[in-house]
């Protein structure tokens, strides 16, 4: 008998019984169907359902200090707040940022009349190398757009020093790094501003939806006007703006999962330490180790193959995978600089490091509910010895 990471006894018959269930690389947090329908319950009687909404208010209010930054807005997705705040920052020229991130990041930049510069990733956090980010500074950069990757904080010391002395705005993509802190400071009131997703697959959500984080009170009056058509006060656009708005049910979701999403980071955090317990030491594949001084928010768990080491590549560990019904994902594959929509406009070969862990990396599945036995049944894969399970 083994003992369920969340509590519940794990016989080797269910083990068997349950070998083909398919496991998803991600199952999104939700709280109870009651405790949702009872947060709902009054906008039967408001019949308020967007357009900055009780909910809405409240739940800005509340990110504010679980976050520990200054401001808080609310959009629609992490997507549009942060193509939104890159607009509101009036950036301009050439922005650095990294191709090892999710489209967003890049498609954000782009869609602002931006360029995009790659700068290549440190191999350990796969953030960005601010020791490089100077070499790509010229007299049209106007910003640097790091990424938080994977629950890995960026060098934000090292990227603040270098922002300031070139006179550069930073935006963090934080999406992947929600309720973290380094040296006991809220990830989000780095730089000039952050954006979050709460996305349903990311640890807290709002099953589609995302924030801005900045301390700028400038950014008060524009963000909601450009969420908003670029409306300010009357019917007229002050500025040429979208429609971003977090609704109201959106909102709600919100303030049910942040009620709860201390005890799901926890969950997480005994997945990947069970995760760890059964891939330490296998030579070959490289784990992603918490950073010192920060508290991290076991988002994701990337695996790094090293194919001539470990006997098989991550082409073929996925295929492994797949067949035994356990959906990993190549995540991230490929450079976002080397997408079709960029017509090979970008040298991927300019960020070999990128590049590399591109080619190598896979996401194992992870999620709070997670059990020990759905954990032995990838690692069993993974290690090929899948039937004969270790304690
Ligand atoms: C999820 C994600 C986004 C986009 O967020 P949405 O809320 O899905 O629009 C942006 N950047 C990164 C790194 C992400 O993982």
């Amino acid at each position: 008998m083994m003992q369920g990471i969340i509590g519940k006894r794990v016989t080797m018959s269910d083990l068997n019984k349950k070998a083909f269930d398919p496991i998803n690389v991600t199952r999104s947090s939700m709280p109870s169907f009651e405790e949702y329908c009872e947060e709902i319950r009054e906008l039967w009687q408001t019949r308020w359902l967007t357009n900055s909404g009780v909910k809405h208010r409240q739940l800005q209010s509340e990110l504010e200090s679980f976050l520990g930054v200054s401001h808080v807005e609310l959009f629609t997705n992490g997507h549009m707040a942060l193509e939104l705040l890159i607009q509101a920052m009036g950036l301009t020229g050439e922005v650095i940022t990294t191709p090892f991130t999710f489209a967003s990041t890049t498609t954000a930049i782009v869609r602002n009349g931006l360029t995009p510069v790659f700068c290549d990733i440190d191999p350990n956090t796969y953030t960005i190398d601010a020791s490089r980010i100077e070499s790509l500074i010229t007299e049209r950069t106007s910003a640097i757009i790091p990424v938080h990757v994977y629950g890995n904080i960026c060098d934000v010391e090292r990227i603040d020093r270098i922002a300031k002395k070139h006179g550069l705005a930073v935006i963090y993509d934080a999406a992947h790094t929600f309720g973290e802190a380094y040296k006991g400071r809220g990830v989000g009131s780095f730089g000039d501003a952050s954006m979050f997703s709460f996305h349903a697959t990311k640890v807290f959500n709002t099953i589609e939806g995302g924030c801005v984080c900045f301390s700028d009170d400038r950014l008060c009056e524009i963000l909601p006007a450009l969420r908003n058509f670029g409306i300010k006060a009357k019917d007229e656009a002050e500025y040429c703006g979208a429609n971003a708005k977090m609704n109201e049910f959106c909102a709600a979701m919100g303030l049910c999962n942040l009620r709860h999403v201390d005890e799901e980071i926890e969950k997480r955090k005994a997945v990947v330490e069970y995760y760890n317990e059964r891939l330490g030491g296998i030579k070959g594949i490289r784990l992603n180790p918490v950073q010192p001084d920060v508290k991290s928010n076991y988002a994701y768990y990337p695996v790094v193959f090293d194919e001539k080491v470990f006997g098989a590549g991550r082409d073929a560990v996925l295929e492994a995978l797949a067949e035994h019904g356990i959906m990993a994902r190549k995540y991230f594959y490929p450079l976002t600089s080397a997408f079709p929509a960029f017509n090979g406009k970008y040298d991927t070969s300019l960020t070999p490091v990128a590049l590399d862990v591109s080619s190598r990396v896979l996401t194992l599945p992870l999620y709070a509910d997670m059990t020990r036995s759905d954990v032995d049944r990838i690692c069993a894969v993974i290690t090929g010895i899948n039937g004969e399970v270790t304690a």
